[in-house]
């Protein structure tokens, strides 16, 4: 199947994805992971992007739709894939029905409280990418990754005034999709409230694995 999680930031979109992809054996797609490795490694695209992300805007759907394109035509795609954080705007669901065909888009269901205190308390991994919180996930050892033993550090976006920008940026230009894929016939809500485990077991449970 080929879904498209939505759903604001720090809903635990992420979280979910990494471990449905693993149950589903199809790959995780993650734009805001794609950005990160390029300005990780100091491309063009990673120059570009690097400002706007750190401040909560979005980069741009010229460019943001290009690089999703690119990724769906490889061939591990095949069977399905999970597009976590795009679309993000109108003209990118648009773009994406040119060329790919979604099955369901999951909506996270959560209040702005609950999404500012998993940002505020959100720590990933330099090297694999691994997401924790401080509070609700902790890692075995402070600081570092239990998967790989990377550093972990607090992205620029995850501070105060990012956070708040992002939440806006959300409800603008992002919170319409929801009634773009109802029209469709393809929203599936899901509540993002409990525990990662229990999410992911409403997840299987609705798309039977
Ligand atoms: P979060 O997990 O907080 O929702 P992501 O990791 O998905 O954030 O994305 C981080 C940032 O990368 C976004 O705030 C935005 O600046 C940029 N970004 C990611 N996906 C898109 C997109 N589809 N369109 C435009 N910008 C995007
Ligand atoms: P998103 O990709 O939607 O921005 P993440 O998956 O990165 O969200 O999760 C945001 C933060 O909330 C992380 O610190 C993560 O460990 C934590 N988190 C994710 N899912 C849950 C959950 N179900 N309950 C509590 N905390 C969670
Ligand atoms: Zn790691």
């Amino acid at each position: 199947m080929n879904f498209i999680f939505l759903g604001p930031p720090g809903a635990g979109k992420g979280t979910l994805a990494k471990e449905a992809a693993k149950a589903f054996n199809i790959p995780h797609i993650s734009t805001g992971d794609i950005f990160r490795e390029n300005i990780k490694n100091g491309t063009e695209l990673g120059k570009k992007a690097k400002a706007i992300i750190d401040a909560g805007g979005l980069v741009s759907d010229e460019i943001t739709i290009g690089l999703v394109k690119d990724r769906l035509s490889q061939p591990d795609t095949a069977n399905g894939y999970i597009l976590d954080g795009f679309p993000r705007t109108i003209p990118q669901a648009e773009a994406l029905e040119s060329f790919a065909k979604i099955d369901a888009a999951v909506n996270f269901d959560i209040a702005d409280e609950a999404v500012v205190e998993r940002l505020g308390g959100r720590v990933c991994c330099k090297d694999c990418g691994q997401m924790y919180h401080v509070k609700f996930n902790p890692p075995k050892v402070e600081g570092k990754c239990d998967k790989c033993g990377g550093e972990l550090y607090t992205r620029d976006d995850d501070k105060t005034e990012s956070i708040q920008n992002r939440l806006v940026v959300y409800r603008k230009s992002t919170a319409p999709l929801i009634d773009f894929y109802k029209e469709k016939g393809n929203l599936v809500d899901i509540d993002a409230r409990p525990a990662p485990e229990k999410v992911l077991e409403e997840f299987k449970a609705k798309f039977k694995k």
